[in-house]
């Protein structure tokens, strides 16, 4: 049975298309699979749970669409991203999901593979780590959760312009994975496989760590292309979605 792996959804209402081919996905090859990964950003931007307060959200659409898939008996595993590392505990009982802590080995089919989002990575972007290590505090989202939901939606959306900005300002070579890092998440897991999203990147890198050799997946941004990762019988092939917008 196949593990299927998919990343940087980002769907947010103002884009149906990613929106739409991930609920087809959903309903067809990931009910196929036995297992689904969503390695990070799912959601463009997730300020807390009572996201799914409106049952008429695409949100809480979404939500019910992966309910039924796990139902179905797909089993579904969760990592954080950047954009919605508030996808807390009210998210994982509505859809039954199993959210990971990152990075995190899985056993492929008696291969020890390391899932991350990827940001972790990304160690030459200083002003950003610095961000994540602030955000991904439990004092700090305490915080940021009891405040109003408008004020969290205004703040998330001043945080992506923020992003966005700082993005266009940085060297292209900052904003992807750090060489050194890849070499020691390598080394600090045991693993020689790796599965990331975050660059928007897709790739198979080849490492060499120690001397052994390596490999490094990164899937491509759903919400751009649209594709997933097959891992079956240990082969591993990427499927793109036909029709992605320009
Ligand atoms: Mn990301």
């Amino acid at each position: 049975m196949a593990s299927l792996f998919v990343s940087d959804l980002h769907l947010e209402s103002a884009a149906m298309w990613a929106v739409d081919t991930f609920v087809a996905f959903l309903r067809g090859p990931a009910r196929a699979a036995s297992r689904l990964y969503i390695l990070g950003d799912l959601y463009e931007a997730w300020v807390g749970d009572d996201q799914l307060d409106d049952p008429g959200s695409m949100e809480a659409h979404v939500t019910r669409e992966l309910a039924q898939l796990t139902a179905s008996g797909t089993t579904c595993y969760l990592l954080h991203g950047n954009r919605d590392f508030l996808l807390g505990a009210r998210f994982a009982a509505t859809t039954k999901i199993v959210l990971l802590p990152d990075p995190v080995i899985a056993e492929l089919e008696g291969t020890p593979t390391l899932l991350t989002h990827g940001d972790i990575l990304c160690t030459e972007d200083a002003a950003y780590q610095e961000l994540r290590s602030i955000v991904r505090t439990e004092p700090w989202q305490r915080r940021f959760l009891r405040l109003p939901r408008a004020t969290r939606i205004e703040l998330a959306s001043a945080a992506r312009a923020g992003s966005r900005a700082h993005m266009q300002r940085a060297q292209p070579m900052i904003m992807d994975v750090n060489e050194r890092a890849v070499l020691a998440a390598f080394r600090a897991s045991h693993t020689r496989r790796m599965i990331h999203g975050h660059t928007h990147r897709p790739a198979v890198h080849e490492h060499d760590v120690d001397g052994a050799p390596a490999t490094r997946i990164v899937l491509d941004s759903w919400h751009e292309r649209g594709s997933y990762l097959r891992v079956c019988n240990n082969a591993i092939e990427s499927i793109s979605l036909p029709g992605a917008p320009e």
